[in-house]
């Protein structure tokens, strides 16, 4: 017999889980809010530039098996991402320095706070410490590299002190550095799309059947009951019982503009990725995706980051992890009033601040787990 499988969302977690069930015979059918696939990580087009209305997203793992899935399907051309932060070394400078993101010490011993800093740095302890994110911070790399480079860029971000802030998320985010490593990431593999991983994601749902433009709930697994013997959920769990707010979100919206160029090389911003964590700008980063795609074309799009949308972009991480327990419970609640076995996968279902190397490595994960109960 046929086994039938639901799955509620059409990006990484949703297209991973149906290729892997459809490739061990299982009949598979993708409903996708949105009227393409692709999710967060979606790429869009303006005036023939490709830029990502969503953030900018680089592709970066060490884990092997992701890697080898995502190159079977095409995302295969190597990328190094360095970031720039742009600060103001003192109150009234007009103009804003740029830097390496992370701080580089060699860097860092040119600017006029460097005798506080180096200072602050000795008397550090040796491993960073701190249940909320503004300790651990300090803990890392001292007071003023704190207020100048992570401080206001985090109350945009999150909308809150960042002593309110659990520092789970820290390690992965916030470095100091003095070994002159200019890489964002130090992970083995790293890979960007010159059209947007969106193409990876339809081309890994081609053999699949896909209902974009249907959004659904708690209310219809027990239609899917019916032709289904089980539902793979990737969406956000509070809306999708009807219960906005029960589960905290931060979300950014991208502005967006198209900026004519004289060549087809040119770009206008010093990176595609360079911070803002001034409180003088009101954005957070801005986003130049023609410096990662590498795309040839008279013009660019230039994007900024503003925090404070109502799109579920972020899980809320606060100290007492509250939300996640939150999430956990709707978790149960939905698996105990489904008439068919539900299982939950992605970044937005499970509410974690996950990347996609690991929204895939989840649903590997949730594919192995199916199969072996379902045999
Ligand atoms: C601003 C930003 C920047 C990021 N930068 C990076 C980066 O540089 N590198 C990186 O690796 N990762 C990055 N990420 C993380 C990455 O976007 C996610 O890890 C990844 O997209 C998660 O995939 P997913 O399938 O779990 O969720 P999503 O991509 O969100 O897919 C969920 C899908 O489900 C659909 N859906 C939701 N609800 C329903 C419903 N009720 N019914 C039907 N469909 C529904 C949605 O429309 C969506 O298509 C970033 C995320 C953000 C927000």
């Amino acid at each position: 017999m046929t086994l039938r499988a639901a799955i509620i969302g059409g990006g990484w977690a949703g297209a991973v889980t149906a290729h892997q069930l459809l490739g061990a015979g299982w009949r598979v059918e993708v409903f996708e809010r949105s009227d393409r696939v692709g999710g967060h990580s979606r790429a869009e087009v303006l005036n023939g530039v490709v830029y990502e209305p969503n953030g900018a997203h680089i592709f970066h793992t060490s884990n092997r098996e992701v890697a080898e899935f995502v190159n079977r399907f095409g995302l295969v051309r190597p990328y190094e991402h360095c970031v720039l932060t742009e600060i103001f070394a003192h109150e009234d400078d007009e103009s804003p320095t740029l830097l390496s993101w992370p701080p580089q010490i060699d860097e860092l011993k040119n600017l006029p706070f460097w005798p506080t800093v180096s200072k602050e740095l000795e008397s550090l302890p040796a491993t960073p410490k701190g249940e909320d994110f503004e300790t651990f911070v300090i803990s890392l790399m001292g007071e003023t590299l704190y207020r100048q480079f992570i401080y206001g860029y985090t109350v945009k971000q999150w909308g809150c002190e960042p002593s309110t802030l659990s520092s789970s998320f820290a390690p992965k985010r916030v470095d100091l550095r003095s070994d002159n490593y200019r890489r964002l990431f130090r992970d083995t593999w790293e890979y960007f799309s010159p059209v947007g991983v969106n193409h990876v994601i339809e081309e890994i749902l081609r053999p699949v059947s896909v209902t974009c433009g249907a959004e659904l709930d708690v209310t219809d697994l027990e239609d899917l009951s019916r032709n289904f013997d089980i539902a793979i959920v990737t969406a956000p769990l509070d809306r999708f019982v009807g219960r906005d707010g029960e589960l905290a979100w931060r979300g950014v919206s991208m502005r967006s503009r198209y900026q004519p160029t004289d060549n087809e090389a040119d770009t206008v911003t010093a990176a595609y990725v360079v911070n803002r964590p001034s409180m003088r700008v009101p954005y957070t980063r801005t986003v130049e995706t023609k410096h990662a795609s590498g795309q040839l074309i008279c013009g660019t799009v230039v994007s900024e980051e503003y925090p404070g949308s109502p799109a579920r972009h972020y899980p809320f991480p606060t100290v007492e992890r509250r939300y996640e327990q939150a999430n956990q419970a709707l978790k149960i609640e939905i698996a105990g009033s489904s008439p068919l076995p539900v299982y939950f996968t992605g970044r937005l279902a499970n509410y974690q601040y996950i990347d996609q190397d690991q929204a895939i490595a989840q649903a590997l994960s949730c594919a192995r787990d199916i199969l072996e109960q379902h045999k």
